[in-house]
């Protein structure tokens, strides 16, 4: 297993690239305008931080809360809004809905999404863009419950997945795409699950991996090349090793909401923190990107 100074050679070179955010959510590069996009779920926009300037511009505003987002294999962007309560793609700027129900009743507030290597889409749906008034619009869970889906790349055959997860949220493939992570932001039981893929469907769900309780609660998750899980926590980035064992962490200033590998290597990691996004280079870079 890997060493914390193998992945990150200099824990101190974190720097902060862009202030100014409410809450910095959903971080993710954008190769073909070499930018990092994230959201400002309360400011209700998306942010683009572009590396080639070092400058922050407004990508979007009064987009009705976006969340997490991930880039899918044809260069668009999959991203989670609170107050669609959907799933949605934005293909050149140009938005459209992946899922917005399922059964005949509304999603509560997909909060983050990864497109598997067929090109089908699983995302979390909490409540929080119901429930927390800054983040979305008041509304009810109209299944009752908080799951995991799994849907085809243009929302066709939605299912539930995952349906013993707290407070799902972060989620993330291993690099064989065979393990599925969940990360439960529940606060009684804040953990990071492990599921075998079985196809459409997931089995054998246990806990791969605690966070301390000075680390608050797990919320948006990477997979690296090795295996390797990097999860958000109240005091940083944490990095848990393929078999669950800690590895160390990355102290941030600031409460880490999520994080992505990125930049022209794809091995610098950036955090979204609180009203913040930093950078910290590392010697890896995401499961996805070698795939
Ligand atoms: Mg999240």
């Amino acid at each position: 297993m890997l060493s914390l100074t193998d992945l990150v050679p200099d824990p101190a070179a974190l720097e902060r690239i862009a202030t100014g955010s409410t809450w910095a959510e959903g971080p993710c590069w954008i190769p073909a305008t070499r930018a990092l996009r994230w959201s400002d779920i309360p400011g209700d926009r998306i942010l683009q931080w572009h590396e080639d300037t070092g400058e922050t511009t407004v990508y979007a505003e009064g987009v009705e809360y976006p969340n997490g987002r991930t880039l899918d294999r044809d260069g668009s962007v999959v991203q989670c809004s609170h107050g669609r309560r959907r799933v949605e793609r934005d293909r050149d700027g140009v938005v459209t809905t992946v899922v917005d129900g399922w059964d005949g009743v509304r999603l509560n507030s997909p909060n983050d999404v990864v497109v598997a290597r067929d090109g089908a889409v699983w995302f979390t749906d909490p409540a929080y863009g119901i429930t927390q008034p800054r983040e979305g619009h008041p509304g009810e869970r109209e299944y009752g419950d908080h799951w995991v889906f799994r849907c085809g790349p243009d929302g066709e055959d939605l299912r539930p997945v995952v349906l013993d997860v707290d407070e799902p949220n972060g989620l993330a493939f291993s690099p064989d795409g065979r393990v599925l992570y969940v990360a439960s932001s529940s606060s009684a039981e804040p953990v990071v699950r492990a599921y075998d893929v079985d196809g459409a469907r997931v089995k054998n769900g246990r806990v791969f991996a605690r966070l301390h309780d000075d680390e608050g609660v797990p919320d948006g998750i990477r997979v690296d090349e090795h295996g390797d899980v990097w999860s958000s926590t109240h005091r940083g980035v944490t990095v848990f090793g393929p078999d669950g064992t800690r590895v160390g962490d990355v102290r941030v200033p600031e409460v880490v909401a999520n994080l992505c590998f990125g930049g022209a290597s794809g091995t610098t990691l950036f955090v979204a923190a609180t009203t913040s996004v930093y950078r910290i280079p590392t010697t890896t870079r995401d499961a996805a990107a070698v795939s």
